[in-house]
Order: structure tokens, then sequence, then C-alpha cells
């Protein structure tokens, strides 16, 4: 539904997976699952030795390699949550309301507090505001307080062996085996969650490799221990991610009456100033410097509920994970820390979002009706919103793209 798959959103355990299983689910890949089909008539031992020889070649220590692998199972529980297709979703104002609970928001005010001097420090250095590294802190380990207990290498093991994503997976334990051969590090099983996403900022190998940091300057990158590591490798991702200091991720606005919500698509691109003269009112101050910024609108349920213009840090928010719930998440508890209101738009909470098979039965119906939603995957990409906003503007519909229950009806009716 929401953009591009990215590496890392499937592979972020928890919470978080569900929402981004839910409102963005990843695309699946033919060539992985070929391959995952093929790899799982192969034994695990039979699997091991073969990635061993890979592994070494690729530098890793054939002792460090013996005794992370000896006597190792593949993890079923990996396998099970690899495999997992959620019938039932979320709706996104469950999730955002969990993402910048009361609770939240003031453990979060009171890091801010603790981590003053760091933050100081990781501002200047990055130009990226603490309020944003803390919401991300917050979302990804309850601020540092869950990193995932899964083995990280097993859990990669069990994927490469045998997940929907096997080559994916064999490149990030790779990375893995690098990153504990290079002793970031210390302690027995390196944890992270059942995807392998590592550490209080829950950053796969890859990306662990590219963008973590020693902030502290104890001579190792520790996402897991220290606060400041942390924190400071969110602020580098998203510093190299085209972060613009000193400009918004996004904010509220309000429409006018009669607005053409087919205006709402991420390839629709206006100036501040120019959604300005078309009656969006922003429900923030806006800089003198920001109008000229370019901005897409958003409505993440609809013409029903709260729309926002999101800005470039938006997109750098993406990049971080794919989900267009998660950047919105980040940004209004990063703004609730920084002390604003809670939204003045109210989300449609009578909605009862599509179930996976209501959203295949949605693009049957629409290709039956002559649109072309793409493949009936139950995925919302652009496709189907395109297909969703044809279909709305022939009923004489608001055409916003969002695929509801009564859009169903309607369809089960003409045919
Ligand atoms: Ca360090």
């Amino acid at each position: 539904m929401f953009e591009r798959s990215t590496r890392r959103s499937w592979l972020t355990g928890g919470c978080l997976l569900l929402a981004t299983t839910v409102l963005a689910p990843a695309l699946p890949l033919p060539a992985g699952q070929a391959r995952a089909a093929a790899v799982s008539e192969q034994s695990f031992a039979s699997w091991r030795d073969g990635f061993r020889a890979e592994a070494l070649l690729n530098g890793i220590d054939a002792g460090l390699f013996d005794r992370l692998f000896r006597g190792m199972q593949p993890d079923q529980a990996v396998i099970d949550a690899d495999s997992s297709q959620p019938e039932f979703t979320r709706p996104i104002w469950e999730y955002l309301d969990s993402a910048a609970s009361p609770a939240r928001v003031s453990y979060g005010r009171q890091m801010l507090a603790a981590q003053q001097r760091t933050l100081d420090g990781i501002e200047q250095r990055y130009g990226v505001p603490r309020q944003i590294l803390v919401a991300i802190w917050g979302m990804e380990s309850n601020f540092g307080r869950n990193i995932g207990s899964k083995d990280v290498i097993r859990s990669l093991a069990t994927l490469a062996w045998h997940g929907r994503r096997a080559d994916f997976a064999r490149t990030q334990l790779l990375a893995a085996l690098q990153i504990l051969q290079q002793g970031h590090y210390r302690g027995g099983m390196m944890p992270g969650s059942w995807a392998g996403a590592m550490g209080q900022t829950q950053f796969i190998p890859t990306t662990f490799l590219d963008f973590a940091v020693d902030f502290d300057g104890d001579g190792r990158k520790d996402l897991w221990q220290s606060s400041s590591d942390a924190l400071a490798s969110a602020a580098n991702y998203l510093s190299r991610s085209n972060w613009q200091s000193g400009q918004h991720w996004g904010f509220e606005v309000r429409l006018p009456a009669g607005f053409d919500y087919a205006l709402a698509d991420p390839a629709v691109r206006r100036s501040i100033a120019q959604w300005q003269q078309l009656g969006v009112m922003p429900q923030a101050a806006i800089g003198a410097g920001e109008s000229t910024q370019s901005a897409t609108l958003l409505l993440p349920a609809g013409h029903r509920g709260p729309a926002f213009l999101v800005l470039s840090n938006f997109r750098s928010l993406l990049r971080y994970n794919n989900s267009t719930a998660y950047a919105l998440g980040v940004g209004l508890l990063a703004d609730r820390l920084a002390g604003a209101a809670a939204l003045q738009a109210s989300w449609p909470r009578d909605e009862k979002p599509l179930s996976r098979s209501q959203r295949v039965e949605l693009q049957q119906r629409l290709a039956a009706a002559g649109f072309n939603p793409g493949v009936a995957d139950g995925i919302i990409g652009a496709n189907t919103r395109a297909a969703v906003r044809a279909s709305q503007q022939r009923l004489g519909w608001p055409a916003d793209g969002e695929p509801t229950l009564r859009l169903l009806e309607a369809l089960r009716r003409q045919h």
C-alpha cells in the first residue's frame, strides 16, 4: 500500500512488523521464493556446510564460524513468523495511538532530559532534531528497553536456509558474522528480532555495517548497550538519507470544502505555497523559507481522516523504515515530545479495515469492472490505489484512493 518495499521493513520484528505487514505489506519476491523452495529440500546441515565455505571466502574466521554454528538447529518459530500472512489488519489510528501514547510521550520527555548532553552533541554533528531521534528510539526499542531476545545468527541462518528471501537473509547473515568478528558485540548470543534487527535502533546487519557509529568513543559500535551509539547511529542514518536540517517532516493541514482528493497522491508534488493557494491550510507555523519546499498531500485514512502535507524529511524517515504509518508515527511522536498538541482532525474510527481476503476480492472486482489494480495479491500498492480512485470517480465519490468496505459493497452490487 505504501510505496516500495525496502530491506529494512521486511526485517523489522515485533509490533513494528505487525504494523508494517498490515499497513505496508512487503512485496513478494518471486526469485527469492523460487530459491527458498529449492533450498528447503536441503537439510540444514548440508546448507550450513555450503554456507561455511562462502563465509570463509568472505573473510570470516573458521574458529568463529564453528563456535557459533556448533550444534545449531533451525528455529521453527522464525520460519513461522516469516511465513505468517495476517488476515486481519490493524487500523492506522490504533497503530498511531500506541506510537504516541501518553506513556511513551511522558517517558520520551524524561529521556530527552536524561540524554540532554549526548543529544546536544549528536544534534550538532548530524543536524537531526533530538525529538526525531528519541521518537525513533521509542518506536524501535521502547527507548532501549526492548531490543529483542532472539539469537540473530540462528534466526538469519534459519531464514537463509528456509526463508521467503533466502538470498537476502544470507547477505544479512554474512554481515552479522562480520559485526561479531569486528568485536562490536561482547557477550554470548548476539540478540535481536526474529528477522535480525539489532540493538536500540533495530538495525539489520547491513544497515549496521553501513551506518552504525561509535559516538561514545570506546572503540565499539555498541547499539545494544550504548544509548549514545544508538542515537548517533540513527542520526547518521537520517543525515545520510538526505535529512534537511531545520525543516519539518510534515504537518497536519485542513482541506477546503469541495477539495479534489485525487491530489492526495505521492506522485503529485506542489510547493507549500501552491498547496496554500489551493486552499490547503497548515495547522502549524510555516517558516519563511519553507513555503517554497515541495510537499505531497497524505490522507492516511482517506478523506474522512486527518490530512498532512509531508516534506522531503518524511522520505528520509521512510528510508529508515518504509511504512507510511511508521514515518507518521515517528513524526507525530516527535512533535508531541516537542510539546505540540494532538491532531486537530479525528480518525474515522467507525471504518473497519478490509481483511486480506477482502482486499483480494476488491482487486478482483476492480479488474472485472475494467480497472487495472495489478495482481490480486491483497497488497494495496500504487496500481490498486489508482484503480480505486478511478472507480470512486465513476461512482461520483471523493476520489481519495482509500479501499473501503463501502466501495467493495458497491462493486459487489454491480456484478
Ligand atoms: Ca561505543
